[in-house]
């Protein structure tokens, strides 16, 4: 029985070699053959490097708190992403997203690895913030899970699957401004069981934009009893609170929905 399981994965890995002759990977940043995201690009990535605010993650020119987090604190200990959205890794988020390319992920996740904030991310567990069931059903996957298990496979913190849900099909926050951002996701999630109480779970999300899907996140995991809770995401993607209505595009050209 237990060798079940290996065997199923080095079919997979042949499968995909010779996917690869057959149909050879494009970057999805630059077009060129051999790899889903070339080492061009991702050498070319956008690090989101301090300082930043101690507390929201987002670029400032002092490691300190924001004006923002000083008037009202989002409920999590700290934010941090790895890269800035734009570029190829933009492009690569939304392939991962939108076109269906799971394998993105992997690299993906590496990439978060990489930038793996050690001193801001204590924390005993990874959660990935989930999908409503009929949006990962059309998707076939979420995008977050999967880099939470690339990334886990990295640092070594274990991921918990299943201990959050999305209750409420919200609309995809890409089409909404800041303050209808905070509405659409209230009270959206929910957390089952004890399995977090007393823990100290990171949120892991592809993008984070103004933070109001990682704030309703931290609020239901408060709710079911954890010690603390922070976030960090691959990607961050320009937003200023000052100008809360002008918003990242974060959709692929003419397509799709999140
Ligand atoms: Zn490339
Ligand atoms: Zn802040």
């Amino acid at each position: 029985m237990m060798a079940f399981p290996h065997t199923r994965e080095k079919l997979r890995s042949v499968w995909r070699i010779l996917l690869d002759l057959i149909f050879p990977p494009r970057c999805v940043g630059c077009g060129r053959w051999g790899s889903l995201l070339c080492d061009h690009c991702l050498s070319a990535v956008s690090w989101l490097c301090p300082p930043v605010c101690t507390r929201c993650g987002r670029p400032q020119a002092r490691s300190r708190l924001c004006p923002d987090c000083r008037r009202s604190s989002p409920p999590l200990s700290a934010i941090r992403s790895a890269v800035i959205f734009e570029g190829p890794l933009r492009q690569a988020i939304l392939h991962l997203k939108y076109r269906g390319q799971r394998e993105l992920a992997q690299p993906l996740g590496t990439l978060m690895a990489r930038a793996w904030p050690r001193d801001a991310m204590r924390g005993d567990c990874l959660v990935p913030v989930p999908l409503h069931p009929s949006r990962e059903r059309a998707r076939g996957y979420n995008q977050s899970r999967l880099l939470a298990e690339a990334l886990s496979e990295q640092i070594g913190l274990p991921v918990v699957h299943g201990a959050i849900r999305r209750i409420r099909a919200t609309r995809p926050q890409v089409y909404l401004k800041a303050r209808d951002r905070r509405e659409n996701v209230k009270g959206a999630f929910v957390v089952d069981g004890t399995s977090l109480r007393g823990r100290r779970p990171i949120l892991i999300d592809d993008v984070c934009t103004t933070g109001a899907t990682l704030a309703a996140c931290a609020e239901a995991l408060w709710t079911a009893g954890a010690e603390d809770v922070r976030a960090y995401t691959l990607a961050r993607a320009a937003w200023d609170p000052a100008r809360p209505d002008i918003l990242p595009d974060l959709m692929p050209r003419a397509e799709g929905t999140s």
